[in-house]
Parts: structure tokens; sequence; C-alpha cells
């Protein structure tokens, strides 16, 4: 049995989904509290599927990460084959 929110638990927690990229988790944490580095924003969010994180001033900021992670080069890449498979690939022209 999965649970529905894996990182609830952490430290610094704020909120959490799945991406709509690759279905990965998305959370944005306080980084202090997180233990992260705050220099760079008080929220951080983390794409857990790569490890890769972004820091940003507001949280407001940060939500919309959380259904596409920009920071994370890794989905960006998935999400800009994606954006072509939605719009009918090669095969639509
Ligand atoms: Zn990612």
């Amino acid at each position: 049995m999965s649970r529905r929110k894996p990182y609830n638990e952490y430290a610094g927690y704020v909120c959490s989904r799945r991406n709509q990229i690759n279905g990965g988790w998305v959370v944005i944490y306080k980084a202090e509290e997180a233990g992260l580095d705050p220099a760079g924003g008080p929220w951080v969010a983390v794409c857990e599927t790569h490890k890769t994180v972004c820091n940003t001033a507001s949280l407001p900021k940060a939500r919309p990460f959380l259904k596409i992670p920009e920071f994370c080069e890794e989905c960006m890449s998935q999400y800009a084959g994606k954006t072509e498979q939605l719009k009918g690939g090669p095969n639509h022209a």
C-alpha cells in the first residue's frame, strides 16, 4: 500500500503534487526547516525524481512548479517531447 503523500512527514514540508510531465513528485519545502540553503529564497521546490531544487522568494512563485517543474532540465526535456506528441507530432503537419 502506497501513501498518497510520501513527503508530508519531512521537515519543512509545505505541499506536494505529482507533476504533469512524468508523474514524479514535486515538493515545496521551507528552506531553513528542511535544512536546505535559503540563500536563493526561503521557499524551495524540489523535483524528487531528478533531485533538482529551485529557491523562490515567495510561496506563490513556487506553486506553479508543482505542475510543471520548469527549473528541472530533465523534466523540461521530457516536457518538450510530450508537447510535440500532444500537438500531433510530425504527422500533424
Ligand atoms: Zn525533474
